[in-house]
């Protein structure tokens, strides 16, 4: 049991016996981590601790089927906790575990041949190659059926022209999932899994972010890529399912993390505040003070029981494939979550710098870069606009359908 300033095991005592393990283990590469974390922040490069930390405690593969390599078989509940718990180290390092597990290999487990599990999953899970997921484009952003990068068949290989932008673990990923059309057509749209050694493919990573400075983000360009014919993923007119269902699990990657970010917030707030005085008394015994924590914590619950239940519904939607209404009340339970816990989240970022005065204002406080970097969950994985019109749209019906 963790016993820290702020505790949250009240609020999960259905933990079974292997969460707690997973936990366990999850704290305790947290904790190696911690250090390096800081100083990549700080001069603003990719934290690279994280892979050969993560590695040696088995967790590259949490929820890959123990088939290959590193697979732990962790089912989704269990892998949102274990995110929420890699979430208090920064969005920076959940967004890593994003790219490489929620969009790279869990999207390749599903749709993958038996042959690309086969080739990738178990590098992957041990982490020997490091996954991205590449779908935004310099003009296609919340609409990705506008891409423009396309594909052409020619002999053994298909041929891809294009560039992605904003690719979290852009310039580190051997492997990458990409989308293009075929060329010159605008529908029919494929996945595809490159190898990043081909030639005409290059990165280019994008600086001075708002935040987020220990996490790759690049931009990918496809040249004329020769890649062969068994990259294609899934199958044909499937490309935009595939990206969805990619999205889906990095949504609740991105709910999990908010959450975790949120009891780190907490914890240092009530820590800052037990021990900063002004007015003669701790500050936390100002009750405006207080009302920061007060808030902060009833929506971190509130955040960690929606997230909790979109996971699970999302595993048992997982689970029966043909249930069409399962997948989307899971699809729009997980949209919530997002949407939710990625807000209330940046409000505690907030609130936990204003807790801390000038001291907060600081990027060698964590609450301070929790703030910057919380930013971005408000817009990846489909900005709270997108969201919310889709979850509107469930109440009032398609027809009320602003866009396709
Ligand atoms: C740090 C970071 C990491 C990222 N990592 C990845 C990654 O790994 N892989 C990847 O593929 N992408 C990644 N992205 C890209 C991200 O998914 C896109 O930024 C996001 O989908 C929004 O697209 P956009 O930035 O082009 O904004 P736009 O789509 O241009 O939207 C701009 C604004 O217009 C609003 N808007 C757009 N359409 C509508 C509409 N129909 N109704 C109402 N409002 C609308 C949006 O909500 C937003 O407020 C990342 C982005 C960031 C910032």
């Amino acid at each position: 049991m963790t016993t820290g300033p702020y505790s949250v095991e009240h609020s999960l005592s259905t933990r079974s016996e292997v969460q707690e393990l997973v936990l366990e283990q999850v704290g305790r590469a947290c904790q190696r981590l911690r250090p390096h974390e800081d100083r990549a922040y700080l001069e603003g490069r990719f934290n690279d601790e994280i892979i050969p930390i993560f590695r040696d405690a088995h967790l590259l593969g949490l929820p890959i089927s123990s088939d290959y390599g590193d697979g732990q078989n962790s089912d989704m509940s269990t892998y949102a906790l274990a995110i929420e718990r890699i979430g208090e180290e920064g969005t920076g390092v959940r967004t890593f575990f994003s790219g490489h597990i929620s969009l790279g290999q869990l999207t390749l487990q599903k749709w993958g041949t038996r042959e690309q599990k086969e080739r990738y999953l178990p590098k992957a899970s041990r982490g020997e190659i490091i996954m991205a997921f590449a779908l935004t484009e310099p003009s296609a952003g919340s609409d990705p059926s506008s891409l423009q990068t396309t594909f052409e068949e020619n002999g053994n290989y298909y041929v891809l022209n294009g560039s992605k932008a904003w690719i979290s673990n852009g310039s580190i990923a051997d492997t990458i999932i990409t989308f293009a059309y075929p060329k010159g057509k605008h529908d029919g749209m494929r996945a595809f899994v490159v190898e990043s050694n081909v030639e005409g493919y290059r990165t280019q990573e994008i600086k001075n972010k708002l935040g987020l400075a220990s996490s790759n983000t690049s931009f990918i360009f496809f040249d004329n890529c020769r890649i062969p014919k068994d990259s294609i993923l899934g199958p044909p007119g499937k490309g935009l399912s595939i990206a969805h269902s990619a999205i889906m699990n990095g949504r609740l990657s991105v709910a999990a993390g908010s959450v975790g970010v949120m009891t780190d917030c907490i914890k240092e707030a009530v820590m800052y505040a037990k021990n900063r005085i002004q007015h003669g008394k701790a500050i936390g015994k100002h009750q405006l003070v207080q009302e920061h924590l007060g808030i902060m914590t009833t929506n971190r619950e509130a955040a960690h029981a929606l997230t909790i239940r979109a996971a699970s519904l999302k595993m048992q939607s997982d689970n029966k494939i043909h249930d069409n209404r399962l997948r989307d009340e899971a699809d729009i339970l997980v949209a919530q979550a997002k949407y939710f816990a990625s807000r209330v989240a940046y409000d505690a970022a907030d609130r936990a710098v204003q807790v801390f005065g000038a001291n907060g204002y600081s990027l060698e406080n964590r609450v301070a870069r929790h703030l910057a970097d919380t930013r971005a969950c408000r817009i990846y994985e489909g900005t709270e606009e997108i969201l919310l019109q889709k979850i509107a749209l469930k109440e009032l019906g398609n027809e009320f359908k602003a866009f396709s």
